[in-house]
């Protein structure tokens, strides 16, 4: 129930109407019985820093920063954490003493449900398709497992040369190669781990697959699939993945996690991620 006490949080983008986390996060809440509501707001690019300055005045203790605002608000954080520096995005912001802090919670939302397949991933690579904010997430989390190397493909060279850079200087220990999609047919053999990062295959598109059938027949034998898209789910990447026996991932779980992880930021307690896995798999009917 909302009342005079109730204290606000939500979720900030544009547009921001197809959000799912107003839908989790409420749930959970609702769980847990603490005096929170999370709403969309929906914050055009030059109004962000005014949106901060509101968002001070009328006492919203956190938010999540969706599209297009994750780089951008970097600037106006008072404290942003290492790992979100290192990816080089926030998706996550509560009140600090010094003013708004800022973290990323996509890199412990993609590492979720990997974690949960093994623990040792020194013997694994990597194979990351796209170089977009996604993949930012995806190449710091493959670096916490470990992985013994990452290969991330794209389709601009130019692109690829500023991806590689902006990993020199990390704090994270990335192994990190860079490749054209052409590479594709010689990375596939022995990557042990495949993540897509980019939006094909997703709805409407769900006949297109990054990888066609005929390549993946070169996948390695216990090879990971993993697709951050999550409508449809299974994509057809996952399908063809699954067809040459490897174990298969979709991206309902890592928003999930990322959502939860962000909630625990503000609430400081344990979170019922079983509520918030309910409430998205019912509102996408998985
Ligand atoms: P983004 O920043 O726009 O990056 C997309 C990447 O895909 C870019 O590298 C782009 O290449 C590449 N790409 C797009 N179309 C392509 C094509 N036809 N052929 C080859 N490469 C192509 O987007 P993002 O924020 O990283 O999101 C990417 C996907 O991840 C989306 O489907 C999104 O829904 C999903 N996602 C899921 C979660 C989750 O919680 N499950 C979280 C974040 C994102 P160029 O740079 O050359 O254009």
């Amino acid at each position: 129930m909302i009342t005079g006490t109730t204290k606000l949080l939500g979720v900030i983008g544009h547009p921001i109407e197809h959000s799912l986390s107003p839908t989790m996060h409420n749930a959970a809440i609702a769980q847990l019985g603490v005096d929170y509501v999370y709403l969309p707001f929906p914050v055009k690019p030059e109004d962000l820093s005014q949106a901060l300055v509101g968002f001070g005045a009328i006492g919203v203790q956190g938010f999540n920063v969706t599209i297009p605002h994750k780089q951008s608000i970097m600037r106006l954080l008072s404290d942003i954490s290492p790992l979100a520096q290192a990816v080089g995005a926030v998706n996550t912001v509560w009140r600090g003493e010094t003013g708004w802090h800022g973290t990323n919670t996509d890199v412990a939302g993609f590492l979720a449900p990997l974690r949960s397949l093994k623990s040792d991933w020194s013997q694994t690579e990597a194979l990351i398709l796209g170089i977009g904010g996604a993949a930012r997430a995806v190449v710091a989390g493959c670096a916490e497992l470990g992985c013994a190397s990452v290969r991330v493909v794209g389709r601009d060279r130019a692109k690829l040369a500023h991806f590689q850079d902006s990993w020199a200087h990390s704090a994270l220990v990335v192994h990190l190669q860079t490749h054209l999609w052409e590479a594709l047919p010689n990375l596939l053999p022995t990557a042990g781990l495949i993540v897509n990062t980019t939006p094909i295959g997703m709805y409407p598109n769900v006949e297109q697959s990054p990888i066609s059938l005929e390549q993946l027949l070169h996948l390695r034998p216990g090879a990971i699939a993993y697709d951050l898209i999550y409508t449809p789910s299974p994509t057809l990447f996952l399908q063809y993945a699954a067809h040459y026996g490897a174990t298969t991932l979709d991206g309902s779980e890592m928003l999930v996690q990322q959502g939860a992880a962000a909630l625990e930021q503000w609430l400081d307690q344990a979170i019922p991620v079983d509520v918030m896995r309910r409430s998205l798999h019912q509102h996408l009917k998985l």
